[in-house]
């Protein structure tokens, strides 16, 4: 039996800023993570002398201290900071007609999309416009300040009035999908599926699904900020936030898979681990997915039936097809970090397969492979439901991660010779290793059909965090989430 201020469930990003930023501010804070390693989608895992990324590597502002970047003031408040390599452009987009690169700066990157249509370069400027006042208007308020609750009305206008001001002529674009904002300023066909591209690589939705503030933000950043790779791969932010949490007494305990979350009288008191420990706390934070809270943590009678049947019936994002590989590097000296691949542009960029995203972040720090060796992480949409470990479970694996393999020779032809470490995942895989429902990237909410849910439950005590919640996906993102969340518990009394 042990007592805390404060229990979270899992240490992806949003649960370890949550923790962390708890446990800064005096609370007894106890992280229980399913698996061997903290992370969730960030985790890190090395194989042979190859340390790969399980997910994300795109990211910008992470070591400017006066940046927006809610990561990065997260780990500026606890006194950490990342060791990071800064890169431009952010990756090459491959379409079967030609290959575009992606800049940071705005203009090179409007110089670029002149190349392949001059009239749509002029549209996306407009375009990049529209959303830049909202990025500029929104830049005001700091993330760390924020809260998710009504609390947050009286602080915005006490600190920052002026700012609030000058969004309320914005708030029409930002409770917009950025669908509506292309139809308004962007014709060509050509432009608008490259912002359909942006939008789906962020929220894992076309423009018509994503909300503003989110493309409006990456716009933003990816221009005024720096776009950067951490030293040490992802798993490094994962270890700033470790340390950030544990040097302000907070305690990780990994191998410790919660397996309910203890109600009583519609309050939290606890939750009691697989293997029979129980911890108590008066507040509870999820960090696993909505659905997993909903349908594995908490027994059916613990929530409004309505509510409950409402939160379940969030549509999920599909997995993932994984591709990890150990290359050999010789002659490839001028290889680049990011590539996105779409095969065949008649099809929809959304259908598995049809576009592949590649990183191989041994070009910024050749620490993570060994000396003469690449490494790469490759991956592409796949639904959960596709693949069973039946008898053709090889077989099809091979088949599902075909375009992957196709996708980087487009980058590095001579691929298949080079290999010397493989490994498939499969949607499967994703969902063991990283504990989420079906393997989901997060909610489908689109932008006018809904909004993510914020950190409140029915539960007395039993607050959410992560991509489950709002503002959303990406590390940013869960980030804020867990400032989000925070914040409401600090200044509750
Ligand atoms: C392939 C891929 C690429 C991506 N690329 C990018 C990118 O380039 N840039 C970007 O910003 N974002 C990217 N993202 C998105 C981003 O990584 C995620 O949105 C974010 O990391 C999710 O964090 P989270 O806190 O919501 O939860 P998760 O990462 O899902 O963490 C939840 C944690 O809770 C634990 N857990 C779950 N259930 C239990 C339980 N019952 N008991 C104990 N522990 C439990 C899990 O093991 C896990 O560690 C990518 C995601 C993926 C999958």
């Amino acid at each position: 039996m042990q007592n805390f201020d404060v229990i979270v469930i899992g240490s992806g990003i949003g649960g370890l800023v949550a923790g962390a930023l708890l446990a800064h501010s005096g609370q007894q804070v106890m992280i229980l993570e399913s698996h061997t390693v903290p992370g969730g989608a960030a985790q890190g895992f090395s194989r042979q002398g190859f340390q790969f990324d399980s997910g994300p590597s795109f990211y910008c502002g992470l070591s400017d201290c006066q940046g927006l970047n809610p990561l990065q003031q997260v780990l500026t408040r606890l006194g950490e900071s990342l060791a990071t390599v800064v890169y431009d452009p952010l990756g090459h987009y491959h379409f079967p007609e030609a290959s575009l690169a992606v800049y940071g700066n705005r203009e090179r990157y409007q110089q670029a999309i002149a190349q392949f249509t001059p009239q749509g370069a002029v549209e996306f400027a407009q375009f990049e416009q529209r959303l830049l006042k909202v990025y500029q208007g929104l830049k005001e308020i700091p993330a760390i300040e924020l809260r998710g609750d009504w609390k947050i009305i009286p602080k915005l206008i006490t600190n920052y009035g002026f700012s609030v001001l000058k969004l309320l002529p914005l708030l029409g674009d930002i409770s917009s999908s950025v669908g509506q904002i292309v139809d308004q300023t962007v014709s060509d066909p050509w432009v608008r599926r490259l912002i359909d591209l942006e939008c789906f690589l962020l929220s894992g939705l076309k423009a018509e699904g994503t909300v503003t503030p989110e493309v409006a933000f990456m716009l933003g950043e990816r221009n005024d900020s720096t776009i950067e790779y951490p030293i040490g791969g992802t798993q490094a932010i994962v270890q700033a936030l470790v340390r950030g949490l544990t040097r302000f007494g907070g305690k990780l305990q990994l191998k410790t898979h919660v397996e309910k979350i203890l109600v009583k009288s519609g309050k939290v008191y606890g939750v009691q681990s697989r293997k029979g420990e129980e911890f108590y706390a008066p507040i509870v934070i999820s960090n696993a997915t909505i659905w997993d809270t909903y349908t594995h943590l908490l027994n059916s009678s613990d929530l409004p039936q309505s509510y409950r049947q409402t939160a379940l019936k969030t549509p999920a994002v599909d997995s993932f097809m994984h591709l990890h590989l150990g290359i050999k590097a010789e002659r490839l000296e001028n290889l680049t970090g990011h590539h996105v691949v779409v095969h065949d542009s008649n099809l929809d960029i959304t259908i598995p397969g049809n576009t592949c995203m590649i990183s191989i972040p041994s070009v910024w720090d050749q620490n993570l492979a060994p000396v003469g060796y690449h490494l790469i992480h490759a991956y592409t949409l796949e639904p959960f439901l596709g693949l069973k470990k039946d008898e053709f479970y090889a077989q099809k694996k091979r088949e599902k991660a075909e375009p992957l393999y196709q996708a980087i020779e487009k980058i590095i032809p001579d691929l298949r010779q080079r290999i010397t470490l493989e490994l498939i995942g499969t949607p499967l895989t994703h969902a063991r290793y990283l504990r989420r429902y079906q393997g989901t990237y997060g909610p489908a909410i689109a932008a006018n059909q809904g909004r993510f849910p914020g950190a409140f439950t029915p539960i007395q005590g039993l607050y959410l965090v992560g991509d489950s919640t709002q503002p959303g996906i990406g590390v940013p993102a869960v980030a804020a989430s867990g400032i989000l969340c925070a914040n409401c518990l600090l200044n509750r009394k």
